[in-house]
């Protein structure tokens, strides 16, 4: 079991502090999908962690041992930029294999892990930003630590890759303690274990997802016949139907019962994340 702790962090860059006091103590190996609008302060919080922005004050501490003092404690963290920086110049095999080179691993096997046989001999310029990132992605899978720092793992991707990327971070999360950063509310409630929300450069929010209290959901209901005297639902175009709930199950039993009732519904859908609240009212 590994512990990560920020004690009172502040941090950012040319004296602009980014990251306003913030604590933070994390315990369980798990996902934890670190989410905030752009510039709120997410990619800062894991330079800060990587040990590559040293706090102004504070301290950042992996399993009792400071990382910015510490060479030792951050080989144990794999950090995933947000930018890309694998050398143009070369094929995606010998950029893969001067890594694992450098810090162990196998290139082949991290090719294989994604998917990337076909591009062995693609020369990185050549790449699309997304085969690019599938690239900056296998080099943080080369060796297994026991951190995972992961800034927008999936921004530019197919849903295909983004779920297997997701697949392989979930099975390590069963020990290993995944920071994973996103903007997208919807991947975030996909995810879903545990939630850090970061807004302004603070912690507004830690918790898991399930202990998270959200208010009501609004779900959309597309039917020809009016269920308005079957249902609570309010009318606002020709066959549209939206109404609100506490929960999904609720909305499963509503669904029943239009059905139970001989309505043909052809169509049913979240209207918006209940997650988007959390950006307006922390
Ligand atoms: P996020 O990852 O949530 O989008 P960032 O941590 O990148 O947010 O940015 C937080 C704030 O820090 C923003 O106001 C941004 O403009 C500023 N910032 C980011 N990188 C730098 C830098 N290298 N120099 C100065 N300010 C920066």
């Amino acid at each position: 079991m590994h512990t990560l702790e920020l004690r009172n962090v502040n941090s950012g860059y040319d004296k602009k502090t980014v990251l306003h006091d913030v604590n933070l103590t994390i315990h369980e190996p798990s996902i934890y999908v670190v989410l905030g609008p752009n510039g709120a302060g997410k990619t800062t919080l894991f330079r800060t962690i990587a040990g590559i922005l040293e706090p102004y004050s504070g301290e950042v501490v992996f399993d009792g041992e400071n990382v910015t003092s510490s060479r030792d404690v951050r080989k144990r963290i794999n950090y995933l930029s947000h930018y890309n920086a694998i050398p143009e110049e070369m094929t995606v095999y010998n950029a893969l294999t001067f890594y694992a080179n450098v810090q162990g691993g196998s290139a082949e096997e991290v090719l294989a892990l994604l998917h990337l046989q076909e591009l062995r001999d693609t020369k990185v310029s050549d790449l699309s930003q997304g085969q690019k990132k599938r690239v900056s992605v296998a080099k943080v899978f080369l060796r297994e630590r026991d951190l995972y720092l992961m800034d927008e793992p999936t921004s530019n991707l197919d849903p295909g890759y983004s779920k297997e990327i997701r697949d392989i971070l979930i099975k390590l999360s069963k020990d290993k303690i995944v920071l994973y950063s996103t903007h997208n509310l919807y991947e975030a409630s996909d995810i879903g274990t545990n939630l850090i929300l970061i807004k302004d450069g603070t912690i507004a929010l830690a918790d898991k997802i399930a202990n998270i209290k959200l208010r009501e959901y609004r779900v959309g209901i597309r039917t020809s016949t009016d269920i308005s005297k079957i249902v609570d639902a309010k009318r606002v175009e020709q066959g549209y139907y939206v109404l609100s709930v506490s929960n999904p199950e609720e909305a499963g039993r509503i669904l029943t019962k239009l059905i139970e009732n001989g309505v043909l519904v052809t169509e049913m859908r979240q209207l918006e994340n209940p997650l988007q609240e959390l950006f307006e009212t922390a």
